[in-house]
């Protein structure tokens, strides 16, 4: 099982590292082309307004949403989570995007005095011990219909993780820590 880890902008290299430690194959998807020799897709956090124009560029998003809806599976991080949603708020209207999970992401929702933190929260599907969650300017979740599955929640309640069917968004960066365990959530979906 190859997974894909869309590589036109963001941490990338970060998400191939940790693939890399845990013994998967992995390639840096960029062309339409690479999308049929993977059986997973990550996309990495970063700029959701550069990723989306690339991905639009580079002519990726028809493809990926036809994999999807076969049924591939797919996991947004930060930027990720945010090119996975249907809607955006604060986002550029112009925004090219995934709009595949039904959800709504605010981009950038912790203002700018609280741009980057990181807490220990649990994650439903994991083990039950807390995850180390360090988010960047990180969007929120909201509006999840029906079909959507909230996975974590900050104190506050705002929903930092959603699962719908094949489709993984969390808001945080995994591959910024040494904790495999939601990588190896993502390869047993
Ligand atoms: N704020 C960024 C955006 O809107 C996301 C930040 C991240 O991926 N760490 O795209």
């Amino acid at each position: 099982m190859t997974v894909g880890i869309l590589a036109l902008q963001g941490d990338f290299r970060e998400h191939e590292e940790m693939l890399q430690r845990i013994g998967v194959p992995t390639l840096q998807v960029r062309l339409p082309k690479h999308l049929d020799q993977v059986e997973r897709l990550i996309i990495p956090g970063g700029e959701s307004t550069t990723i989306g124009k690339l991905l639009a560029m580079y002519g990726l998003i028809e493809p990926l949403r036809a994999r999807v809806r076969e049924g591939m599976p797919i996991w947004g991080t930060c930027a990720g989570a945010i090119l996975m949603a249907q809607r955006i708020v604060d986002g550029r209207a112009d925004q090219p995007s995934l709009r595949l999970m039904d959800m709504t992401a605010r981009r950038n929702a912790f203002g700018s005095q609280l741009e980057s933190f990181e807490i220990d929260l649990p994650v439903e599907g994991l083990d039950g011990k807390p995850l180390r969650m360090v988010f960047i300017r990180a969007p929120v979740l909201e509006d999840l219909g029906h079909d959507v599955t909230p996975l974590a929640r900050l104190a506050d309640g705002r929903i930092v993780a959603a699962r719908q069917a094949n489709m993984l968004a969390t808001c945080f960066h995994p591959e910024l820590t040494s904790d495999e365990r939601m990588h190896r959530y993502f390869l047993e979906m």
